[in-house]
């Protein structure tokens, strides 16, 4: 195991929460317990080593702002720094993991795997007092992958469910309710993570891009397109239909938006697989970008990252950026 102690971040969500009546554990508040209480009852060996815990929100994720993402990229990057920490495990809601999970991923984790640790992303289910509560196993999971990461060469911006470990950039939550809603199509993790682009520049200012996330369907037309467009809107992820296909009567609006300057990102609304730029349509025809596997929630945030970046080497090409995340 690696020496050093542990540092764990937490932000709140279902694993903090608490159901009024433990046998109807779907009615419960988010963030209601500590996160040093969460450590309790965890089993962990007495050798297991010191465990640094600083709370930095106890909310429900579907409240998260950009100024705590802030917050926390800040308090993960201090901890890698750290000498004394080998490495992070944050607790977080499930209902925003994958966005918070794709942010930390294109900020830093290049840094993780320079400084050879792991960061891993953790939340629950179910309430911490619901009977069959997941929330302690998958701590426990978390807190031993974190510590063990130095032999099992698994370095960077991670995450564990139900048992299973993946890249937190997979996290997508695609069930309602069940165990393993955030990792059933994530990919394996597997050997040493080292294939990363650069990490992109934290963000500094509190305002970030405007990005809305605009779905296709049956009977869709551009006016939400033309309303956003003429608010300022900075940015639009199209959540198109199968793999990405969108509706002719919205796609004309779309290509006037992008020909205004406006970033178009097109994901699916499926949850799962990959959107490619030549199916259905060419996306460079009408300048739009794909969003490749990233989903819409996912694509929103890589898309505000990527314009943020590109601002700041001061070129144009969030497009390139955006490709690296
Ligand atoms: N609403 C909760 C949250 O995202 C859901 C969860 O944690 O599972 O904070």
């Amino acid at each position: 195991m690696n020496s050093g102690n542990l540092l764990l971040l937490g932000m709140g969500g279902t694993i903090a929460g608490l159901a009024g009546d433990p046998k109807k554990p779907m009615a419960y508040q988010a963030g209601q317990i500590p996160t040093q209480a969460l450590l309790e009852g965890l089993g962990l060996e007495p050798d297991f080593g010191e465990i640094e815990v600083h709370q930095i929100a106890n909310i429900d994720s579907r409240h998260m702002s950009e100024e705590l993402l802030m917050q926390l990229a800040w308090a993960v990057k201090a901890g890698l720094e750290r000498d004394d920490i080998s490495g992070i495990v944050i607790t977080h809601g499930t209902d925003t993991m994958e966005e918070t999970g794709v942010f930390l991923h294109a900020t830093l984790g290049k840094l993780a795997s320079h400084y050879r640790k792991a960061v891993v992303l953790t939340g629950a289910m179910l309430p911490a007092n619901a009977e069959h509560a997941d929330g302690p196993s998958n701590l426990r999971a978390a807190l031993y992958m974190a510590k063990e990461s130095r032999e099992t060469q698994q370095y960077g911006i991670l995450a564990v469910m139900a048992g299973k470990p993946c890249l937190a950039r997979d996290l997508s939550k695609q069930h309602t309710h069940a165990l393993d809603a955030l990792v059933v199509n994530a990919r394996e993790l597997d050997g040493p993570i080292h294939k990363r682009q650069a990490d992109l520049n934290l963000p500094t200012q509190m305002v970030w891009p405007w990005i809305e996330i605009v779905t296709s369907h049956g009977g869709s037309s551009g006016r939400f397109v033309d309303m956003l467009t003429s608010q300022g809107v900075e940015g639009i992820v199209i959540a198109g239909t199968g793999q990405g296909s969108v509706h002719q009567a919205l796609a004309q609006h779309l290509v006037l938006a992008a020909e205004a300057g406006i970033a178009v990102v097109r994901s699916s609304r499926t949850g799962a697989g990959a959107v490619f730029s030549e199916i259905p349509e060419p996306d460079s025809a009408w300048n739009w970008l794909s969003a490749r596997d990233l989903t819409p929630a996912k694509a929103r945030i890589a898309l505000q990252l990527a314009l943020l970046e590109a601002n700041s080497r001061k070129t144009e090409d969030w497009q390139s950026i955006f490709a690296t995340i």
